[in-house]
């Protein structure tokens, strides 16, 4: 092959869209331990007791390692800011979500239920690479007035650079099964937060082309 045919297959190659690209590289989106791993309503963690390691405390919150890392860098970074963040709720155990889920479900009933929390075995929280955060204030708290905040607002333009996205945006629901949700950070590493924030793709089910998660198959 000459130079220059070479050349044109390489340029052919990047025709294709970022998540193919991307998807092409390797990443591990099935693997429970996998940094990459997407969980939505139609990918349950397996196996559904999957226990994250190493964890590591974040002012009274746990996340895996390298989650922590980029977390504390985030957080430290805001400050120098001027913005003071707080971590609201990182990983959940099975047995955490089932209580917090079955509560839900006793107060206000299944459908409901299933529009405040993720079912056991379904939530980001329990891959101990997800963090909600708040305010020190704790103004708009785990609302949608969050995104408004200087916590939010922090996240929303710089938590890529530290390798989060935000997991549910604006008007997304239909994709990922949750509406907006502008606390909640997802780890993902820089180069796919680099990646995502470049090419405008919103969830990680569009920028892995997987299928929509709006409901539970079952
Ligand atoms: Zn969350």
């Amino acid at each position: 092959m000459t130079g220059a045919l070479a050349g044109l297959v390489l340029s052919l190659g990047m025709i294709a869209p970022p998540m193919t690209a991307v998807a092409a590289q390797g990443y591990d989106l099935d693997t429970a331990s996998s940094l990459q791993v997407v969980v939505n309503k139609h990918r349950q963690l397996s196996p559904t007791g999957y226990v994250p390691g190493p964890l590591v405390a974040v002012q009274g919150e746990r996340l895996r390692l390298q989650a922590a890392d980029a977390y504390k860098q985030f957080a430290k970074a805001a400050k120098a800011a001027g913005v003071n963040v707080l971590p609201i709720s990182g990983y959940r155990s099975f047995s955490q979500q089932t209580s917090l889920y079955d509560s839900y479900v006793r107060q206000y009933g299944q459908a409901t239920a299933d529009t405040l929390a993720a079912r056991p075995g379904y939530s980001e929280h329990q891959t101990g690479l997800a963090m909600d955060i708040g305010n020190a204030s704790g103004t708009c708290a785990l609302q949608a007035c969050f995104a408004n905040t200087p916590a939010g607002k922090w996240a929303a333009a710089h938590g890529w650079e530290y390798g989060f996205v935000i997991r549910y945006p604006a008007g997304a629901e239909a994709t990922t099964g949750y509406t907006y949700e502008p606390w909640h950070l997802r780890y993902v590493g820089q180069a796919i937060a680099l990646d995502m924030h470049r090419t405008g793709v919103a969830t990680l089910e569009d920028y892995f082309g997987l299928e929509k998660a709006p409901d539970y198959l079952r």
